[in-house]
């Protein structure tokens, strides 16, 4: 089964072979499962896109279900982020949006039942103890002094557990499997702890918490999960989420795991992300740096430029690391159809054309979008001055310098050819204003006589056009593995201080004034921009580039070695 988003995998053909087996009775339900301790970044996006897409194309169901059983570290404000992000990737979870806090209760009778069949028990030691009773991969562990306690003693003391007579730390509830596993996570694993928290959903009902994996299976089986997708580190897992389900005999879902998606030059962990946040070291979650969904939505991606990307990697079962630019392509590629082209000045030279009417304004036809004819044309205004950018000027051309310089002629896009003449300097000997002719018999840019200009550089009208914030982005960090770092060394030391440059005097065509909160477009030669949903105003649009207009990973790389 594929859609064009979708590529086959080898998830894809483990559940087609669970269909046509007949096993979960040809159904298909899948479930994305964040814990609600940070915002989602594209590491979650990829496992969104797969788990929702499955339950898309095989006209399953898709859940989104919060993994809410760590008390101390949840947060309404990520539980909300996390279902707008959701929707606005076109996760479709229906009514289906579940709490596993919710089953809290359900959980302990669960737990109480194993207790009953004599699989788990209450244990004393301390953490540390627990800790250096448990062996090495090499070593098997060594039975706890609790581990025979009898099934009165255990029922007992896990309820008064529950009531809270106990503090914190001083006892938990483990599942009775076996010290000597070779597999470290079925050595007797804690199942639940102690902890005197306020839950951000149960309020102070709860004080005994399930641990990941005693709960993550129970939450799957409780929504009847047929196929329980998850990231490689859960691999060595899958034996105890197995087992618990087995000892309670209730439904039984399948756990299959696919490798996570690393992305260079930035990081993938939602603890290093808090961390920039909480240490400013970006403009929060939302910043546009951030590999977040949030960011990147005031970035300017779309949903569909994310999803291509996602279907682009494919699912795997070995780990690597993306290259940013694979993700840059997928929005590049996608505005580079829909995005109307405009003009803007980032860093603004002025010219004067001498020979052009003091007064006289033309409105010149600008092509809407090469790439789409149907796109159309606006009618922009020209005047004697204009602004041009700094960088296509220059006194003394290097080689092959075909825009302007004294001169030589160059064209202005859809308009007049002109000349350089001289030059106007400061004190310092810096440019500040160009003084140019312009030819009138060329107007729409070519020549009759059929001469030969080779430049052309974009230009706005300096009497109809206004300045406006431009935000430029480069990457988060310098180095392609930011999080590999020397012993003793921090990956906040790769952050890249150039990652954000403020331009507060971008000269923008006078159309784009009115311009409204979210909308994107080329800004011709410069790359898409995308004027910030946050920041604008009406009349007063603030831009973010969203991406260059070629790849310049090339370039950016070498600076990271
Ligand atoms: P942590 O467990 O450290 O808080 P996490 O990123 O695993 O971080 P979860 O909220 O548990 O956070 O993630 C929800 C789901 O997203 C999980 O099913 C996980 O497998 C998946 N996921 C998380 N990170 C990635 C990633 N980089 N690539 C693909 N899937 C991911
Ligand atoms: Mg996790």
């Amino acid at each position: 089964m594929e859609t064009q988003e979708t590529k086959s995998n080898f998830i894809r053909e483990i559940i087609d072979a669970d269909l046509s087996s007949g096993k979960f009775g040809g159904r298909v339900h899948t479930r994305f499962p964040p814990e609600p301790n940070g915002y989602l970044h594209i590491g979650h996006a990829k496992s969104i896109c797969l788990n929702s897409g499955i339950a898309r194309d095989y006209k399953g169901k898709f859940n989104l279900r919060f993994d809410d059983t760590n008390p101390s570290k949840e947060e309404q404000e990520y539980v909300d982020s996390i279902i707008e992000d959701v929707r606005w990737l076109g996760g479709d979870f229906e009514d289906r949006l579940f709490f596993a806090s919710d089953y809290f209760p359900q959980m302990y009778d669960w737990a109480m039942a194993l207790v009953k069949k004599g699989k788990a028990y209450v244990c004393d030691l301390s953490a540390e103890e627990t800790r250096r009773h448990r062996g090495t991969p090499s070593e098997p562990g060594k039975d706890s002094p609790f581990r025979n306690r009898t099934v009165e003693e255990n029922a007992d003391l896990f309820e008064r557990m529950r009531k809270g007579e106990f503090p914190d730390g001083s006892r938990v509830l483990r599942a009775k499997i076996d010290m000597a596993h070779p597999n470290l996570s079925m050595r007797d694993p804690v199942m639940y702890r102690i902890l005197h928290a306020s839950h951000h959903r149960q309020g102070d009902k709860w004080c005994v918490y399930p641990m990941y994996d005693w709960a993550h299976g129970l939450e799957d089986s409780l929504e009847q999960i047929t196929h329980s997708i998850c990231t490689l580190e859960f691999e060595n897992h899958r034996p105890l989420y197995d087992w618990f389900l087995d000892a309670l005999e209730i439904y039984h879902p399948r756990q299959l795991e696919f490798a996570r998606l690393n992305l260079s030059n930035t990081v993938l962990s939602k603890r290093k992300l808090l961390e920039l946040v909480r240490d400013n070291h970006v403009n929060g979650w939302d910043d546009p740096r951030m590999p977040t969904i949030s960011g990147l939505r005031r970035r300017g991606y779309t949903p569909e430029s994310i999803r291509a990307f996602c279907s682009e990697i494919g699912v795997a079962k070995f780990n690597s690391i993306v290259d940013i630019w694979v993700l840059e392509n997928a929005i590049r590629n996608e505005l580079n159809k829909t995005a109307s082209r405009v003009m803007a000045v980032l860093r603004p030279l002025k010219v004067v054309i001498e020979n052009y009417p003091q007064d006289q304004v033309e409105e010149m036809d600008l092509a809407n979008n090469p790439e789409n004819p149907a796109a159309g044309t606006r009618k922009v205004p020209f005047c004697r001055e204009i602004y041009i950018e700094t960088d296509d000027f220059k006194e003394v051309p290097p080689k092959k310098f075909f825009r302007m310089t004294p001169g030589q002629e160059v064209r202005l896009r859809a308009t007049y050819i002109i000349r350089c003449e001289t030059v106007v300097k400061d004190a310092a000997g810096n440019v500040t204003e160009v003084r140019c002719t312009y030819d009138p018999a060329t107007r729409g840019g070519t020549a009759p006589d059929g001469r030969k200009v080779k430049g052309t550089i974009h230009w706005v009208s300096a009497r109809h056009g206004f300045t406006a914030p431009v935000r430029l982005y480069d990457a988060l960090f310098t180095k392609r593995a930011p999080e590999d770092v020397e012993e003793g060394r921090d990956f906040k030391e790769n952050l890249n201080p150039g990652s954000l440059e403020v331009l507060n005097n971008a000269w923008c065509e006078p159309d784009l004034k009115k311009v409204s909160a979210g909308s994107r477009f080329q800004f011709e030669r410069l790359g898409y921009f995308f004027a910030d949903p946050k920041d604008s105003k009406p009349g007063a649009p603030v831009f973010n580039r969203t991406v260059t207009l070629k790849d310049t990973w090339a370039k950016i790389e070498q600076k990271g070695k």
